[in-house]
């Protein structure tokens, strides 16, 4: 099918964000303390196509915390070095079903696995897979790969860091049961402080759609030319996205928007039609589910009016 035209894309952008701008539901995460503290009323839309155009609307410019949309880029660049096969084995590719911190999901599986990459358990296994002979070497690796995916160097939010760091608790109980069932590839302290640094990145919507460009693209960065991962990797990645992008919600997510995403609680959103073109929204409110509730709507409404749910025939 025909890509949709450039008018016909900016005017979806931008209906979109008219439309959704004025929604009051959902609450920031508060979890994390930093991210209480953040403009409910930020909004900002990116879409970045394969062949490298950039459209915008809104608050496309704000960075924010990456948060659990680090989790796909991270197993994308852990499938590339060590095999799909080991994540497999060692963390598991179906759905869980579970809320992203769940710690039942663990003790469901009969191999007391993380089940799913794109879970906390799942993540904190994939930093710790991440072959390096020294933590410094492993994080050059990690934020080397987001750097390669976005076209630009992004940077950790050293307030989100500490914020997080300080407050962690569910997540270190995680790593400890993680540890005790051997499935970590370096010391859980170490595995959970390179997963607390890939969440605090910062990242704007025009940079997280050009890294979801880049899965929509088999792998080559359509802005920069850059071949960041294979063609395999990235539709296993977003395979991974489809069953478990949007946690226990993902379910009704595919059924409304029909595309493969990933969330974040900083209030992000990452949507991909393969061979196509990346969606990114940012809004900080989100639903019980840890989930955006703008841009959740901002990219259901584009996509399906731009024609492109994966579900639909024509
Ligand atoms: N850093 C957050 C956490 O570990 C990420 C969760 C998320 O975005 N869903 O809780």
């Amino acid at each position: 099918e025909a890509m949709p035209s450039e008018t016909d894309i900016q005017q979806a952008l931008q209906k979109a964000h008219t439309q959704f701008k004025g929604t009051k539901e959902g609450k920031n995460a508060d979890y994390i303390p930093y991210l209480a503290t953040v403009d409910p009323n930020l909004f900002g839309l990116a879409l970045v196509t394969v062949d490298g155009k950039i459209y915008t609307a809104g608050d496309a410019a704000s960075p924010f915390p990456i948060e659990s949309l680090s989790k796909p880029f991270t197993l994308a660049r852990l499938m590339e070095e060590v095999g799909a096969k080991k994540v497999e084995d060692k963390i598991g590719v179906d759905a869980t079903g579970q809320p992203f911190n769940s710690i039942v999901a663990i003790e469901m599986n009969e191999d007391h696995r993380a089940g799913n990459p794109l879970v906390n358990a799942g993540a904190i296994t994939s930093v710790s897979l991440i072959p390096a002979k020294t933590p410094d070497e492993r994080w050059k690796k990690i934020s080397g790969n987001f750097n390669s995916f976005a076209g630009e160097p992004l940077s950790v939010n050293e307030e989100v860091y500490k914020s997080e760091t300080a407050t962690n608790t569910r997540n270190q109980s995680i790593s400890a049961l993680l540890e005790s069932y051997k499935v970590l590839g370096s010391p859980r302290e170490q595995a959970l402080d390179l997963y607390t640094r890939q969440c605090s990145v910062n990242v704007t919507a025009r940079q997280l759609a050009t890294m979801g460009a880049t899965l929509a693209n088999g792998g080559i960065n359509p802005v920069t030319g850059e071949r960041v991962i294979s063609p395999d990797t990235a539709r296993r990645t977003l395979a991974l996205m489809a069953t478990n992008g949007l946690y226990e919600n993902t379910g009704e997510w595919l059924y409304q928007a029909g595309v493969p995403a990933k969330s974040g609680v900083g209030g992000g959103i990452v949507a991909v039609v393969p061979g196509r073109y990346a969606i990114a929204a940012f809004s900080p409110p989100l639903d019980k589910a840890g989930n955006s509730v703008r841009a959740q709507r901002a990219i259901t409404h584009v996509v399906n009016s731009l024609g492109d749910n994966l579900y639909a025939a024509t």
